[in-house]
């Protein structure tokens, strides 16, 4: 590993979360830079490039691994392409930065941790709803007893799929599409971390109401319940314009509302009901995806871990695929218990 001067990152994917969020994000930490991209079209990679003033495009993963200039890679590609190439940027003794669902299967999510680990690279998992201040405010305040026991939650994640993206998502199985992968698997994370505990079980249903075509669902409702106790709801769409987003926790002395708080923007409210009224509690906003680069850029240096871990990630998914089983059966399904 170089200096704190000299790290460099190597994007996997022309995608939009990287141009929309994640370049800027890498760039806004000291000593990081974007140094090369890479995509499958030599064409997208090389606009890709130039947009953004990356000095290197590759139309090939092997090609942007063997750059020396990368240290470490952010993987934004479709979602049945990060396992692999997870696996070959562990291998070349890169650190990685991966969306989320880590992969479409367990067994292919435990591969890429374990590569990671043999290899002594870093795996992080991009659930940026952990790095929200309302989010780190949520937590805080359940750890310090202010809403008593959790007993319920409500996560309100029904969103519009915004016409640019309404692309692989929406008629790509073999990619991982619907919004079960794409947003539930975001609920589950941050479920777990504000409550410090584990789904264990999961009922389901899913809807294809109009965006979605090949039998992948545009909405989810499902209740999950975690080894503490807590039942939780929540409802996921690509449908819905008009919906609001939001999370409710529910405890025996208290409740707490976050109101647009599913978000990756910098927003939203956080209020906490109990025998003394309704307050509205103060939070410090931030990026999230800043924070979470972060708390990875730390992480190579040795200090603390990455705000979403691989495991983390490979637990996200466990459940998510535990909801969708569970709309495909119609029937209660187990969440396994997953360590390295
Ligand atoms: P995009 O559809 O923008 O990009 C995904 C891939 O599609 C790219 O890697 C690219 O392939 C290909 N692509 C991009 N533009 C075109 C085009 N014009 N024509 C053909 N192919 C194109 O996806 P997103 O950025 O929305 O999502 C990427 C990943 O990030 C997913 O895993 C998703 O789940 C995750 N994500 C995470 C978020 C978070 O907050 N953590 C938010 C949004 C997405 P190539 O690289 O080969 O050019």
């Amino acid at each position: 590993m170089s200096s704190d001067k000299q790290t460099g990152w190597g994007l996997i994917g022309a995608s939009t979360i990287a141009r929309q969020y994640m370049v800027e994000a890498i760039r806004a930490q000291a000593g990081q830079d974007v140094v090369a991209v890479m995509s499958s079209s030599s064409e997208r990679a090389r606009s890709f490039a130039a947009e953004l003033q990356i000095r290197s495009a590759y139309d090939s993963l092997d090609a942007l691994l063997a750059d020396p200039a990368v240290h470490a890679v952010y993987i934004s590609t479709t979602n049945e392409l990060h396992a692999a190439q997870a696996i070959a940027a562990a291998r070349a003794g890169k650190h990685v930065l991966c969306e989320k669902p880590l992969a479409l299967s367990l067994g292919d999510a435990l591969a890429m941790a374990r590569a990671c680990r043999e290899a002594g690279v870093v795996l992080a998992t991009n659930h940026h709803l952990r790095n929200a201040a309302t989010h780190r405010k949520i937590r805080e305040l359940i750890a310090a007893g202010a809403i008593g026991r959790p007993l319920f939650a409500r996560v309100f994640h029904a969103v519009y799929l915004p016409p640019h993206l309404q692309g692989w998502r929406l008629d790509k199985p073999q990619a991982g599409g619907g919004v079960i992968l794409d947003i539930t698997v975001h609920d589950v994370d941050t479920l777990r971390f504000l409550l410090g505990a584990e789904p264990v079980e999961a009922v389901g249903m899913s809807q294809s109401a109009f965006m979605a075509k090949q039998g992948l669902e545009d909405g989810a409702m499902s209740v999950l319940r975690f080894d503490n106790g807590v039942l939780a709801q929540l409802h996921d769409a690509f449908t819905s314009k008009y919906a609001g987003h939001g999370i409710e926790i529910h405890g025996d002395a208290g409740s707490i509302v976050g109101r647009n708080v599913m978000s990756q923007q910098p927003i939203g409210e956080v209020l906490l009901r109990n025998e003394s009224g309704e307050t509205a509690v103060p939070v410090q906003h931030e990026g999230l995806y800043v924070r979470g680069v972060a708390a990875f850029c730390a992480a190579l240096k040795g200090q603390g871990e990455p705000a979403a871990t691989g495991l983390d990630g490979i637990r996200s998914l466990a459940a998510a695929l535990a909801v969708a089983e569970a709309c495909r059966l119609g029937a209660l399904v187990r969440i396994p218990e997953l360590e390295l």
